[in-house]
């Protein structure tokens, strides 16, 4: 089932675990040893926002919930 939702990754609180990476391919390592969105350059910002639409809502909940540090918030976008 497709669903929109917002994910949120605080990369101030990240604290480069890649506990995320596993569970979703979406999350990748960036230069700086913290994660991002793959093939996203993060730059200044504290927090990377992604909107995404799609069946894979899941895979996203599972990377936040095995991020040790909750640096990561998956919200459904209710329309
Ligand atoms: S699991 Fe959490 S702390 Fe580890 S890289 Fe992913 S977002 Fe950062």
């Amino acid at each position: 089932m497709t669903t929109e939702y917002r994910v949120v990754l605080d990369r101030e609180t990240c604290d480069g675990i890649f506990a995320c990476l596993v569970r979703d391919g979406r999350f990748a390592e960036a230069d700086d040893g913290l994660a991002t969105f793959d093939g996203v350059e993060p730059g200044d910002d504290d927090a990377l926002v992604a909107t995404f639409e799609d069946d894979a809502i899941e895979d996203a909940q599972q990377a936040a919930s095995a991020c040790p540090v909750d640096a990561i918030e998956v919200t459904e976008v209710s329309r």
